[in-house]
């Protein structure tokens, strides 16, 4: 086996809710090394927060990870060597591996209760001293703690923190990372009801799973130096870590709700592709050499290196994602285009014709107005031939004098036109006859017929709607508009 192909990346989401953008391009990045690479892409649930994690969530997180195309090669539910992939299964792998260090030395069990903590806590700010745990349990005969702990007496694992060392390591996108000595006390790894910290159980787990490269939030940078001395502790090999931009709302505040939709299954909703939401997420922390912004998800693999990750703030562009979205969906065959659209149209209750050809047709009507699949579902509605309804700005133009005549003359030829439908050619011919019947020309021609035909004076050419409804629709349509 080659040194690349030993590559193994890992997502691990704590399921909590639905997957948002940052976890998407964290899941993103790991996985385009590991295609890139040809190594693993691993899925492993932190789920020991038990208050939050819930097992709806972990389904949301998974659906929106297989929604993306993100696919895991190693998880919780499709196994593989290290299995289980649950932190909530593995709690007898990191008790015995806090006993490991307890062996060692370089772990000893903690008796101070919550109350004790807080207490030493306020001293050490009353004293000016940094609130690290003050070491009372350090210094007890670790086989009489043991006995006490046989005993039924709880107690929590603590870490033995070398605090007089610093801590060095070269992040792959910021470069070298220094903690100096004394940033944290002895701190807990297991707590006193068997729960481990989630510093402890990402370190045995990726320890374990002889995980490669961390790539992950920049949040967790200070995570990595507690997490650096448990890899000493265990004689075992750090990954390499790269430590992600943040994302900032275009007010360069961090990306939160405020901003909008921040979840990708909200994205999903609001009708973006995923292949989209993938390129552009792809661009929120690397770029290319070349400046190229629309990918395949086959030119990202190409593409994609750790060498061109930028650790400044990402923003999240709204209008750039509109603009992604709109180029990936314009360049879908429309038949592929037409099958992606069609759940949406089903679940708002949009009517369409079965018709291969009016669909293909339909499409190229109206993919130049489409940035998402949503603003599909709101221009077939126009020619849903169960959905009329005039706007208001609809009902200022049928209030004009020149539109009744206008509306009887569409009436009269569109009767009068020997087929069902009405091809773009014969619009042209049905429209000079309107004009010439009605006395009526430009706007006071064109809004009043449009109106009767989709309900509002502007939006897409008549001569690309009308083909589309069936001659009948056009005289219903018309004869209520004149009613009103
Ligand atoms: N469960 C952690 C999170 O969701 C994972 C952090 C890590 O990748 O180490 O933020």
């Amino acid at each position: 086996m080659s040194s690349e192909n030993s590559v193994r990346v890992r997502f691990a989401p704590s399921p909590t809710g639905y997957l948002h953008v940052g976890g998407a391009r964290t899941a993103l990045y790991n996985w385009l090394y590991a295609k890139k690479k040809g190594g693993k892409f691993i899925l492993r649930v932190e789920d020991t927060d038990q208050e939050r994690s819930t097992i709806e969530a972990l389904n949301m997180q998974v659906g929106d990870l297989k929604w993306l195309g993100l696919l895991w090669d190693e998880g919780f539910d499709v196994g593989g060597p290290h299995t289980p992939y649950k932190q909530s299964e593995r709690l007898s792998i990191y008790k015995q591996k806090a006993n490991e260090l307890i062996d060692a030395g370089k772990a000893y069990p903690c008796f101070c209760t919550e109350q004790d903590l807080e207490k030493k806590k306020e001293i050490a700010q009353k004293e000016g001293r940094p609130p690290h745990y003050d070491g009372t349990c350090r210094n007890l005969d670790v086989q009489q703690s043991l006995k006490r702990m046989a005993g039924g007496d709880k107690a929590a694992i603590r870490f033995k923190v070398d605090s007089s060392k610093s801590y060095t390591f070269h992040d792959l996108i910021r470069n070298e990372v220094t903690f100096p000595p004394n940033m944290v006390g002895d701190f807990i790894v297991l707590r006193s009801d068997g729960m481990p910290v989630y510093n402890f159980c990402c370190v045995v787990d990726d320890g374990m799973m002889k995980i490669t490269h961390v790539l992950r939030a920049e949040e967790h940078l200070s995570n990595t130096l507690r997490q650096m001395m448990i890899y000493e502790s265990f004689n075992w090999p750090l990954p390499l870590f790269g430590h992600l931009s943040i994302i900032l709302g275009e007010d360069r505040q961090k990306l939160s709700k405020r901003h909008g939709a921040t979840s990708c299954h909200e994205f999903m909703k609001q009708g973006y592709l995923p292949e989209a939401l993938l390129n552009f997420i792809s661009l929120l922390g690397w770029s290319s050499p070349t400046a190229q912004e629309i990918f395949s998800i086959d030119e990202l693999i190409k593409q994609f290196d750790l060498d061109r990750m930028t650790p400044s703030p990402a923003v999240f562009d709204q209008k750039k994602f509109n603009w992604v979205n709109a180029t990936h969906l314009r360049a879908l065959p429309n038949e592929e285009l037409w099958s992606r659209l069609v759940p949406y149209l089903d679940e708002h209750k949009v009517g369409y014709k079965k018709d291969v050809a009016w669909q293909s047709q339909a499409l190229e009507a109206f993919k130049s107005s489409m940035e998402t699949l949503m603003d599909g579902v709101q221009l077939f509605r126009y020619i849903d031939d169960n959905h009329f309804e005039v706007s208001a700005e609809g009902l200022e133009t049928l209030k004009w004098k020149e539109a009744e005549p206008v509306l009887r003359a569409w009436i009269d030829v569109v009767r009068n036109h020997p087929h069902d439908f009405i091809t773009e050619a014969e619009f042209a011919d049905l429209q000079n006859k309107v004009k010439d019947q009605s006395g009526q020309k430009g706007k006071f021609l064109f809004m009043p017929m449009r109106v009767s035909v989709i309900g509002k004076p502007h939006g897409t050419e008549l001569k690309l709607l009308i083909p589309l409804i069936h001659k009948k629709v056009l005289i219903e349509r018309a004869e209520k508009c004149l009613k009103i």
